[in-house]
């Protein structure tokens, strides 16, 4: 462990939108490929076949889970590689075609800043809105199509407020309409059904440390037939589609950490959203003056984002650390300012709402206790912040 970080030794960990734990029966599975299978994949022999046969396997997994062929399946670095490739990837390869992409105003960062990067190199980029809830409209979406429009990106689910984009609709529009779909379902795999044939996806991104994988391997779904340019270039690997030597170990886990999470999902899908439930119920019943960001309906299981007015989220989370819990705000702070969450602002709250938000995300691994323990310390922490609020001053409220 880093010595230079203080730490509570038994964390609650509320903040698996963020990251998750390496489920034990992943570690084991990666163990042989940090030890004594280190051969290469791409050599010929045996001990290079068998780290090759594992690639393979997993590949075979990841496309089981998504209803892909095995082929269909490219590993990455990153979820956000896989965001950055099928953005850049599907533009540098169609723009004879056109230069239009739609996306929306909710996007993960790496597709964002991806279509950002684009439109300095001469494409056009939409950014369609969200509503109150944060859905995408799909009259909206069919009015932004150009007769020029290569790409559309809508994400699975979002990373903030949990709310499942009409993914099976838009993907069924541009289809007929011969547009690429791309959807982000990092936050999806496990929480969702995903059916890259049913719901007319061409490209899917996914990310092994939102599911229990390790961090740093990814994956990008590019349906057979799709036109898009390389990622990296340099060896053959990956079909010479992202060069490297192939990241074993970390594929294998995520490999089987994407099994897992499909295994019993429907149960594993109950019980977290019945600790997100109970923990709402709690906040709702002991704290007044609190906002629900997102739909309560269309939404991952294991997400929960609330606002408090007249507080600021980075506190919350200060004190709730100190407590020993671990969670995130829509309020990052970047270069010494408070950044309101892009998200939260497209849903129109204001600056102050979206200062004031907490997001809890819950796992597989978290308990009853735990959401109990969580209620018993969340009012006192809000109520000692709004005491100590000038916003709160302002609204006459003492
Ligand atoms: C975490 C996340 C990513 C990025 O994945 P990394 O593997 O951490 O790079 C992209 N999109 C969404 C929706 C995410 O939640």
């Amino acid at each position: 462990m880093n010595k230079g970080v203080k730490r509570n030794s038994k964390t609650i960990y509320f903040d698996n939108a963020a990251t998750t734990p390496v489920d034990p029966r992943v570690f084991e599975a990666m163990k042989p490929y940090l030890g004594k299978e280190y051969g290469n994949p791409s050599s010929i022999y045996s001990l290079g076949r068998s780290a090759k046969q594992a690639v393979s396997e997993a590949r075979g997994r990841v496309a089981k889970v998504l209803n892909a062929d095995p082929e269909e399946i490219y590993f990455t670095g990153s979820g956000t590689e896989a965001d950055n490739w099928a953005l850049k990837g599907i533009a540098f390869a169609n723009r004879s075609r056109g230069r239009h992409i739609i996306t929306t105003q909710i996007e993960h960062h790496a597709v964002l800043h991806a279509a950002e990067f684009l439109e300095g190199q001469g494409f056009k980029v939409t950014y369609l809105p969200v509503d109150k809830k944060g859905f995408i409209k799909i009259g909206d979406f069919k009015k932004s199509i150009r007769k020029d429009t290569i790409l559309a990106s809508v994400m699975f689910a979002n990373n903030e407020i949990g709310t499942l984009e009409p993914v099976s609709e838009i993907g069924k529009i541009c289809r007929q309409k011969g547009i690429y779909f791309h959807t982000d379902a990092v936050q999806a795999i496990g929480h969702a059904s995903v059916d890259v044939k049913k719901m007319n996806i061409d490209l899917l991104s996914l990310s092994g440390h939102k599911f229990n994988g390790p961090k740093g391997v990814g994956s990008l779904y590019i349906r057979k037939g799709v036109r898009i340019e390389p990622f990296i270039h340099g060896g053959g690997q990956e079909r010479r589609m992202r060069a490297g030597t192939e990241n074993t170990a970390g594929i294998v886990g995520l490999g089987k950490a994407i099994e897992l999470a499909a295994r019993d999902m429907e149960r594993k899908i109950k019980r977290v959203r019945s600790l997100r439930n109970a923990a709402l119920r709690g906040i709702l019943e002991a704290i007044p003056d609190v906002i629900v960001n997102g739909d309560l309906n269309k939404r991952l299981p294991g997400n929960l984002n609330v606002s408090f007015k007249y507080v600021e989220g980075e506190s919350i989370l200060l004190m709730l650390d100190k407590l020993g819990v671990a969670a995130s705000t829509g309020s990052a702070c970047t270069s010494g300012s408070l950044e309101p969450s892009h998200v939260l602002l497209a849903l129109g709250l204001g600056h102050a709402d979206s200062h004031g938000s907490l997001r809890l995300s819950f796992g597989e691994q978290n308990t009853r206790k735990e959401v109990i323990y969580l209620l018993k310390v969340l009012p006192g922490i809000i109520e000692k912040l709004r005491k100590m609020s000038p916003l709160r001053e302002n609204k006459g409220r003492r």
